[in-house]
């Protein structure tokens, strides 16, 4: 058997949990022998099977192979079917002071769903996956929060309703950790993010123990402010989803289409043209990747032909025949006049399907070029008209640091992620720094440190420096009022106090 290799074993080794030992936690948190009481009456109020703690699940749903933060295992696993067995997990979490962390598709990748050190219950949702109702009339569909968004959109086309849910994060996101992050994905240029209106309406249970819906299915209210949003990227700290209405959109033709760049800036400044023509609504996502990104994909074997190695923009175009014909043609000249070349469609809908999986599965292929690698994938997000710069001077730190990194970006929201190549705790350090370089140049350009990651364990830090102490001030006041014992997902999100004043490498 091959040794372990030590970051694994560094920074996956759990923190030795308080709730192995008989003391009484001095955090406020339930002593160990509260995490046991906790855990029999789970196993009392539940259907055999719904408690889980098998020490190998409770490792594994506790950290995340894509995420590099500390992490603990949780003290429980539970699977709940219904609300009603939500509403009975959290008011058993509160009266032991147990804390609760929900659990979805766990694709997030900032460290989201770790365990808590002094022992947590895991809320594993994601056996809570049906849709209940689908309104073609209104486009609207009501599911379950352990839905997949790819679920929704097959079962739609399956019976043949010309609708989708346009949200597209990583394969195997669901419902509530969407909401979670406040996630978005390729088609953000078109539709927005998770903070658009796509969720009309969620069904949560609050800390409290309480049930409460923050709409009904109108497609607008101005009845007062937007509780909805309240839990858009709150990462399940104010409460727990369980149903949620999605809104949807008509399904338009697309056709996908490509084309290189003799670099990123050129790229970007074609992208800001044609996002700003009168044919920019046609337009359903706009990615780059980078050259390295492009000759990952070849080394990865995934593709007939091989791309050329060159910074490429990916185009996906919708509408009509005659509005996709005549977005083309101004979308070539546009191309043409800024650098780019090979403007190329791709020539069947399974070759377009193809082309897009190549972007989709940019962090599998980055993987499988460099076999044996692990891969840190950050994000940040900065004004379109500074993502060159950024682009650039990363690039160079990368080099610098001699790090190994693919660079893909939803560019037409200035959405840059790079996925940074590590072998050894060495490297593993040096990707660490060079993330916190690259968070600090996106701020300073006016940019956040997550455009759609979220913030989970990674990106705490960063948030005064980019919010202000007020604005996370008023975000700890509200998590404050709705959840006092700070029972739901603590460590997440809100800066705690050692990481006030962000820190500087
Ligand atoms: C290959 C890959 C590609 C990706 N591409 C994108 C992308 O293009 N765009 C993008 O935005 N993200 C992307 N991501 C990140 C990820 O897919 C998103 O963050 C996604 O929204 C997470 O959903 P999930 O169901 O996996 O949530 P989880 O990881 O299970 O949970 C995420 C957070 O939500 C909370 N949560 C989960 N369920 C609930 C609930 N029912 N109620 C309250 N809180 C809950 C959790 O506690 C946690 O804090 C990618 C990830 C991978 C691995």
């Amino acid at each position: 058997m091959p040794p372990t290799p030590r970051y694994i074993s560094s920074h996956f080794e759990p923190h030795t949990t308080q709730a192995s030992s008989s003391k009484t936690s001095s955090s406020g948190y339930g002593s160990s022998n509260d995490v046991k009481k906790a855990i029999s009456e789970l196993s009392s109020s539940l259907e055999h099977g719904q408690v889980d703690t098998d020490p190998d699940n409770l490792r594994t749903f506790g950290s995340s192979e894509n995420s590099y933060h500390p992490a603990s295992p949780h003290a429980v696993i539970v699977r709940p079917k219904s609300t009603d067995d939500v509403v009975k997990v959290v008011n058993i979490s509160r009266k032991y002071r147990v804390p609760i962390t929900a659990y979805s598709g766990a694709t997030s990748l900032e460290g989201h769903f770790s365990g808590f050190p002094t022992g947590s219950i895991c809320l594993d949702m994601s056996g809570m996956d049906q849709i209940l109702h689908i309104n073609e009339a209104d486009s609207d569909l009501i599911c379950q929060s352990g839905t997949r968004w790819e679920d929704v959109n097959q079962t739609l086309a399956q019976k043949g309703i010309p609708l989708f849910f346009p949200l597209d994060p990583g394969p195997g996101a669901t419902i509530g950790g969407m909401i979670g992050t406040g996630c978005s994905g390729t088609n953000a240029v078109r539709y927005g993010t998770a903070k658009a209106e796509w969720f009309l309406n969620v069904t949560a249970v609050l800390p409290n123990g309480e049930v409460i819906k923050t709409r009904r299915r109108a497609r607008k209210s101005s009845a007062g402010f937007d509780t909805t949003k309240l839990f858009i990227g709150a990462e399940g700290t104010l409460g727990i989803i369980t149903e949620v209405t999605l809104r949807l959109a008509p399904l338009l033709p697309t056709k996908v289409a490509m084309a290189q760049f003799p670099d990123v800036h050129h790229a970007v400044s074609a992208v800001q043209e044609i996002l700003n023509s009168p044919y920019g609504a046609h337009i359903q996502c706009v990615e780059l990747l980078d050259d390295n990104m492009m000759s990952a994909i070849n080394a990865a074997g995934l593709v007939d032909k091989p791309f050329p190695t060159e910074d490429t923009l990916f185009f996906k175009i919708q509408g009509d025949d005659a509005g996709v014909r005549l977005t083309s043609d101004v979308v070539k000249q546009i191309v043409r006049r800024h650098g780019g070349s090979k403007f190329a469609f791709a020539a069947t809908d399974r070759a377009a399907e193809e082309m897009w999986e190549n972007r989709k599965y940019a962090l599998m292929s980055s993987l499988a070029a460099h076999p044996g690698s692990r891969c840190w994938t950050t994000d940040v997000c900065v004004p379109v008209s500074r993502l060159p710069q950024l682009v650039y001077e990363t690039k160079e730190d990368l080099k610098q640091a001699a790090l190994r990194s693919t660079i893909v970006g939803h560019v037409g929201d200035g959405n840059f992620h790079a996925l940074i190549l590590f072998d050894n705790d060495d490297e593993l350090d040096a990707v660490s720094a060079a993330v916190h370089r690259l968070v600090h140049r996106a701020i300073a350009l006016d940019g956040t440190c997550t455009g759609e990651h979220g913030v989970g364990v990674g990106k705490k830090e960063y948030l005064v420096d980019e919010l202000g102490e007020g604005t996370v001030e008023l975000m700890r006041s509200i998590k404050k009022a709705i959840d006092p014992l700070n029972l739901f997902n603590p460590g997440k999100l809100y800066p705690d106090d050692s990481s006030k004043d962000s820190k500087s490498h």
